[in-house]
């Protein structure tokens, strides 16, 4: 487990049972529930099983089956909610840049409904 994790976050609490969810599917190695907080009428959260802090983490550490297993877990979530035809977006934030809140590795689905443009411009300098 990298050494940054802690085993203290809210995500890690639902994987262990200590919290519930809405849970929409679950595969071996990764879990949707919906997000507590949705910003579009479909918002669906995918994390993996196991305790990695964010994407890079996953990228370096998971092996070939979670990582098929992630994907493949996003692509039953979209078929379930039926959001395939009309689209939808993913995306997972890192860092405090990306204002990661809940330090285990997540993807939000998002849709239901026209999500606007990708972004607000930011100010770059
Ligand atoms: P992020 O800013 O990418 O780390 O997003 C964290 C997301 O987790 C937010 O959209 C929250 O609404 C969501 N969240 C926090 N606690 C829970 C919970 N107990 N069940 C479901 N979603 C949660």
């Amino acid at each position: 487990m990298n050494k940054n994790y802690d085993i203290e976050n809210i995500f890690f609490k639902i994987l262990t049972g200590k919290i519930p969810c809405d849970k929409v599917f679950e595969s071996d190695h990764s879990l949707a529930f919906r997000d507590i907080n949705p910003r579009a009428k479909v918002h669906v959260l995918v994390i993996p099983k196991k305790p990695y802090l964010n994407l890079e983490d996953f990228t370096l550490y998971a092996d070939s089956l979670e990582k098929v297993d992630i994907f493949d877990c996003i692509s039953k979530v979209v078929k379930k909610e039926k959001i395939m035809n009309d689209g939808y977006r993913v995306l997972t934030n890192i860092g405090e840049d990306g204002h990661q809140e809940v330090q285990h590795l997540h993807f939000h689905i998002l849709g239901g409904q026209p999500l606007g443009g990708f972004i607000k411009k930011l100010l770059i300098n």
